[in-house]
């Protein structure tokens, strides 16, 4: 079973490519500042589950925000899909996910989930049965009607979950969302997050600095030095799933923990 569910995935084709890539930003008067990222090399396959981990400073947003075309990248490559990052933001191929679920106070948790599609024009029945089926995949069915500052943190961010699915993109980009969280909010938000993975086929990029929080979620962790930012090993998760609360009682997931770690001891 654990062999089978390794090889489907191997076998998907490749959905996000960055080659060689590199980000300088320019200083205050224009010319070249901090190397964000420096020669990045990486294979994100469809409906993968990736997280990119490492201390601060080292280019994990940096990463996430050249991939959703929210910055240039000085050279190298990134291809989303077999389009240009700009091309797939055109297409719609992603939602983001912010450490701050960045909520309207005034709209209620149905308006604030509906806001991408009314951008988008979408009919107002479609957009009645989405947000419907948006608010059951993340766990708030009776908190529609309610304004945001009447919900807890974990509860905005699953808001800010719903949202960034209305579309439907392919791709979920989520930047340290859980950090802000206390650890057992952030527990059920895990599992929740993997069944709405396994139920919706989605490809997630995953940034965090916890170590337990990869591993937990991911097939794959990619570990990141700072300083120039660039890839410094990538560890494969072959803890099989569905995973739960208890797989972190498992000694394969400290070794795994601990393999991570040694991805930075190496720099
Ligand atoms: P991380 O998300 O891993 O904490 P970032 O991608 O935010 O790292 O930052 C990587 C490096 O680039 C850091 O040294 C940071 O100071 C620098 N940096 C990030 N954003 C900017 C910016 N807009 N202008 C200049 N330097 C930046
Ligand atoms: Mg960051």
């Amino acid at each position: 079973m654990k062999d089978e569910v390794v090889k489907t995935k191997r076998e998907e084709p490749v959905q996000i490519k960055v080659s060689d890539l590199s980000v300088i930003y320019k200083d205050t008067k224009g010319e070249a500042g901090t190397t964000a990222l420096s020669h990045v090399n990486l294979d994100i396959k469809r409906g993968e589950f990736i997280s990119l981990v490492g201390p601060s400073g080292c280019g994990k947003t940096t990463l996430l925000r050249v991939i959703a075309d929210l910055i240039p990248k000085t050279s190298g490559e990134v291809f989303v899909g077999g389009l240009t990052p700009r091309q797939a933001r055109l297409a719609k191929q992603f939602g983001i996910v912010f450490q701050s679920p960045v909520l309207m106070d005034w709209r209620t948790i149905r308006r604030n989930i509906c806001l991408p599609m009314e951008l988008m024009k979408i009919p107002k029945a479609e957009r009645t049965k989405k947000v419907d089926e948006m608010l059951e995949i993340v766990g708030l069915k009776d908190f529609g009607y309610h304004y945001p500052r009447e919900l807890s943190g974990g509860m905005q961010q699953r808001v800010g979950i719903a949202r960034a699915l209305a579309l439907d993109p392919p791709i979920l980009l989520m930047d340290e969302p859980f950090s802000a969280l206390d650890e057992f909010t952030k527990e059920s938000l895990h599992e929740d997050l993997l069944r709405i993975w396994r139920q919706t086929h989605k490809t997630i990029i995953f940034v965090t600095h916890s170590l337990q929080e990869a591993v937990f979620l991911s097939d794959r962790v990619i570990v990141f030095s700072p300083h120039p930012g660039r890839v410094t090993s990538i560890v494969d998760v072959d803890i099989p799933r569905p995973r739960s609360l208890e797989t972190k009682n498992d000694p394969h997931f400290t070794e795994l923990v601990a393999k991570v770690r040694s991805g930075f001891e190496g720099v």
